[in-house]
């Protein structure tokens, strides 16, 4: 579902993602780690079209993201087709962005019925049965100030599902929350991950990494310091690296 062949980025002289290579297969979840500044944010921005790969190929569901292939020549994606392409990902961010001014229920038929074109009747009722799956069936009317902040993220996570995404991608989706809204946010992202979605996962929550990830990737300094199975990248680290950070977190 998610390929990346020497995939580098930089902004401006800083080298920000340096040759990364990972492959994410559909229905796997794949927890990333790694130290502030290591590059995570900007490789879910990378397959999410929010950011340019400089070089190395990136691939989703087969195709390359930022380019069409003619024959053996690559264009670059115009704008429109950016949006459309961006449209199959689903994206949670640390900080919850729900539309202020519009109910829960309304935050996820926007998107449908606008961009997809949906019914507002089906895509009511889609909503209403996706509020339901993260816990939130009494929330369908109110509006995100009224609502926590754990709410919130599970409301943002509902609204990625209703476009019917080939993919997630999770950014510390819990790492802004009190600490006990987390838990109610990490069993839906569990059920989901139950469910066969294909995740990408930036995490701090080694427990939920080690629990529900097929692959934890650790990254330090733009590059994969290692990557495997979560019984062997967090309970047995090969390398110095990934020791230190995990003697840090856990
Ligand atoms: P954190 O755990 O703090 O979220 P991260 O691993 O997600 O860190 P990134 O956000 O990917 O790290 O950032 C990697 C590096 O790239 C940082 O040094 C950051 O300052 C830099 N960077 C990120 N975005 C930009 C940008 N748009 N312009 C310039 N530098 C940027
Ligand atoms: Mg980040």
């Amino acid at each position: 579902m998610v390929k990346a062949e020497g995939v580098c980025k930089r902004f401006g002289r800083l080298e920000v993602l340096k040759g990364i290579d990972l492959e994410v297969q559909p229905g796997e979840v794949m927890c990333v780690i790694g130290p502030s500044g290591s590059g995570k944010s900007t490789f879910l921005r990378c397959i999410n079209h929010l950011e340019k790969v400089d070089a190395g190929r990136l691939y989703v569901d087969g195709e390359l993201v930022g380019y069409r292939q003619k024959g053996d020549k690559l264009h670059e994606l115009r704008e429109n087709e950016v949006t459309h392409k961006r449209r199959e990902i689903g994206m949670v961010f640390q900080r919850f962005n729900l539309f202020p001014h519009k109910t829960a229920l309304e935050n996820l038929t926007e998107a449908p019925t606008q961009v997809l074109g949906e019914s507002k009747a089906s895509a009511r009722e889609r909503a209403t049965a996706l509020l339901a799956e993260v816990g939130l069936a009494d929330k369908a009317g109110s509006y995100p100030r009224q609502l926590s902040g754990g709410q919130q993220q599970r409301v943002a996570i509902a609204r990625a599902l209703a476009m019917r995404p080939k993919l997630m991608l999770f950014d510390e989706p819990t790492s802004a929350l009190d600490p006990e809204l987390v838990g109610d946010v990490l069993e839906v992202m569990r059920q989901l991950a139950k469910d066969g979605m294909t995740m990408v996962v930036v995490t701090h929550e080694m427990e939920f990494a080690r629990e529900v990830a097929d692959t934890v990737v650790f990254m330090d300094g733009g590059v994969v310091v290692e990557a495997g199975p979560p019984e062997r990248v967090i309970r047995d680290p090969q390398h110095e690296r990934t020791k230190a950070f995990l003697s840090r977190v856990l």
